[in-house]
């Protein structure tokens, strides 16, 4: 579903990604770990270009994201669904504004079913009641799982998550993460750079980690972590194990 050949990311003279390849099937779940600053964030934002990557390619649905002619990027993003450590929901807006905002203007969904795709989320996420807040009325966990039901609601292809549950209080951890359990096990494709190496080892069909800007190793979970190869991998889960 998404192809990574030889990507390479810049910042001024610093080299943040090194000749990145990478594949990701339909209904794969993959998590991405690694060190601080080894460039998973700049990774995850360059497959729907919030970064712009400086070589390579990423051919997403067998089209090169690079490829403005045949991809229009608004719909890209559209595809890719991607949810952020901080929420970035709208303040003004109430939970179902939130949820239906994009569906109404991008997709031209009639108010009424975009309501009952939303109503149907919620239900998803567990948090039906709370249509009508607005997200300084939520908790973290609770605004966590208005994001993705947000992102679900434009029918993403594939779901991009970067450290969600990385600014929630531990127990709101729990309640995101079987949201995101559920969805892998529907057979979503998903994308996950996380901190959690207990859902990386449970969820991911595939874990990979990156260190200064390279993948120094990739394999089923297991694998990963049990019996790492490289170096710095071993070094690295050591520390977080
Ligand atoms: P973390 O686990 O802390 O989130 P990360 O693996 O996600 O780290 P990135 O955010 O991808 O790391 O950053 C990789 C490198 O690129 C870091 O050295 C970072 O300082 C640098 N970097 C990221 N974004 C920018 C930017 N917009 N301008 C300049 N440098 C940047
Ligand atoms: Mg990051």
């Amino acid at each position: 579903m998404i192809k990574v050949k030889k990507l390479n990311k810049y910042f001024g003279d610093l080299h943040v990604l090194k000749n990145i390849d990478l594949n990701v099937e339909a209904g794969e779940v993959v998590s991405v770990i690694g060190p601080s600053g080894s460039g998973k964030s700049t990774l995850l934002r360059c497959l729907n270009r919030l970064e712009e990557p400086s070589s390579g390619d990423i051919i997403f649905e067998g089209i090169s994201v690079m490829d403005d002619e045949h991809h229009d990027i608004n719909e890209l993003r559209q595809k890719m669904g991607m949810v952020f450590q901080q929420f970035n929901l709208f303040n003004h807006m109430n939970v179902m504004e939130n949820i239906t905002l994009a569906p109404i203007k991008l997709k031209n969904m009639d108010k009424d079913q975009a309501k009952k795709v939303a109503e149907d989320l919620l239900k998803k996420v567990g948090l039906l009641d709370k249509a009508e807040a607005y997200p300084a009325q939520l908790s973290g966990g609770q605004k966590q799982r208005i994001a993705i039901a947000r992102a679900l609601a434009m029918s993403p292809d594939v779901m991009l998550f970067d450290e969600p549950t990385s600014a929630l209080d531990p127990e709101m951890v729990g309640d995101v993460l079987k949201v995101m359990k559920d969805l892998a096990a529907e057979g979503m494709t998903m994308v996950i750079v996380t901190h959690e190496m207990s859902f990386a080892r449970d969820v991911a069909d595939r874990v990979i980690i990156m260190d200064e800007g390279n993948i120094i190793e990739e394999g089923n979970p297991k694998q990963i972590f049990n019996a790492p190869k490289h170096p710095r991998a071993k070094d690295f889960l050591s520390r977080v194990l």
